[in-house]
């Protein structure tokens, strides 16, 4: 079979819920893929962050193979001898007390609205139902109708209402409607330090911790989505630490597994996470022994192997060669760490083309939001290979 013989079949049988560039994957190692024609590609979206870690990454592979020749799936009803480990090593390296493990980022993000709610009726003592989360327009925080339900994003919408009630929406960045937004029945803000699949849009200066003291000053839980943002991705370990902010509940995901596994959790201390009674929350998958196991992995090569510095330097680096493409289409190039966006002008004729051209250079990368390139590959990469993009990628920024 040929590439347009597997394009076919998916798009025969498939649910048409996505638009791929037209490349079929077979092979991954680091920070390149291969397609079935044997094509080498540099993978700069790193499957949204999943793959901050890199393609197959040796150790991980070995710590997934080794559990799943032992024990995968035990159900929380009973104990495993990977979740406990788990649990203390992502709660020693991130600075929280408690963890709650799931298995995709929304539900993590479902989970997170559902222990804020919780605090809110039995320790802020508010009226039952009344609570309110106060969301930011253009954020993206997964599919699920209660999580659409605070989307702005029409597409994510339209036809699926009826919604959610308890949410509310104000500008990203606006510390002023942030303070308008907030009332007695306010419970939490829930925020992406940067806006990733809204076009790396990132907030001003000092907003997270104006989030921060806002939250602190009136009670409100400060909720940060850091799956996408999280990990090593933006050069700190969590996007909310350039700012010195720790939010109350941080929902992490994607990286979480390294690209192995659908891991996801939410982390807070005892006084949040502590409020959950058994049979109240729950999830056949989550804390599975498997997912315990690729996690561990993925925490430890991404601290054993230095990522999160490489993130930093790199990403530095790669921003700063980005910008110094001159190019006619280029509005914008902005970023922190890996997580890099460059926006195009309204006339340039959309991101998605010049995500064609850069497929013809041997570079993935995916448009988001119409006039947008995301650069966002995984942590490993060095700087030998962003001066091999920044050559194929200066031409694609002045094609015709
Ligand atoms: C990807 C993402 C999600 C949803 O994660 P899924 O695993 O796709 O459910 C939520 N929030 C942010 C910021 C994301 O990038």
């Amino acid at each position: 079979m040929q590439t347009q013989d597997y394009i076919d079949l998916e798009e025969q049988y498939g649910a048409h819920n996505y638009h791929p560039l037209d490349v079929v994957l077979t092979r991954g190692e680091g920070v390149w893929v291969y397609d079935v024609e044997s094509n080498r590609y540099f993978d700069c979206l790193s499957a949204y962050s999943a793959l901050n870690q890199g393609h197959v990454h040796p150790k991980i592979l070995a710590a997934m193979l080794e559990q799943a020749g032992r024990i995968t799936l035990t159900s929380r009803a009973f104990r495993n001898d990977q979740l406990g480990l788990f649990y203390k090593e992502l709660c020693e390296l991130s600075g929280y007390e408690m963890a709650l493990p799931m298995n995709t980022g929304a539900e993590a993000v479902e989970t997170a609205i559902k222990v804020a709610r919780k605090w809110a009726y039995r320790v802020k003592g508010l009226k039952r139902y009344k609570a309110e989360i106060i969301t930011f327009n253009g954020n993206f925080h997964g599919r699920t109708v209660t999580i659409v339900s605070f989307s702005n994003e029409e597409l994510y919408r339209e036809d699926f209402g009826p919604f959610t009630p308890g949410f509310t929406r104000i500008p990203y960045g606006d510390p002023q409607a942030l303070i308008e937004a907030i009332n007695v029945n306010t419970i939490a803000v829930l925020i992406e330090p940067i806006q990733g699949e809204a076009g790396v849009i990132m907030p001003p200066a000092g907003f997270l911790k104006t989030v921060r003291d806002a939250c602190t000053r009136y009670g409100v839980l400060m909720i940060a989505d850091e799956i996408q943002t999280g990990l090593g991705r933006t050069g700190k370990l969590f996007a909310c630490q350039h700012e010195g902010v720790r939010p109350d509940l941080v929902i992490l995901g994607k990286a979480l597994s390294g690209g192995f596994y659908p891991v996801s959790a939410v982390l807070g201390d005892r006084n949040i996470m502590g409020l959950l009674r058994p049979g109240e929350h729950g999830s056949t998958f989550g804390g599975n022994p498997l997912a315990a196991a690729v996690a561990r992995a993925s925490l430890r090569v991404l601290v054993e192997e230095n990522m999160i510095q490489n993130a930093a330097e790199v990403g530095q680096y790669f921003i700063e060669q980005l910008a110094e493409i001159p190019s006619p289409y280029v509005k914008e190039v902005r970023g922190k760490g890996l997580l890099i966006g460059v926006e195009l002008k309204v006339g340039a004729g959309g991101a998605r083309r010049f995500c064609k051209a850069l497929m013809a250079q041997k570079i993935l990368a995916k448009d988001t939001h119409e006039h947008v390139i995301r650069f966002a590959p995984p942590l490993i990469t060095d700087k030998a290979t962003v001066d091999w993009a920044i050559e194929r990628i200066r031409p694609v920024l002045n094609m015709g």
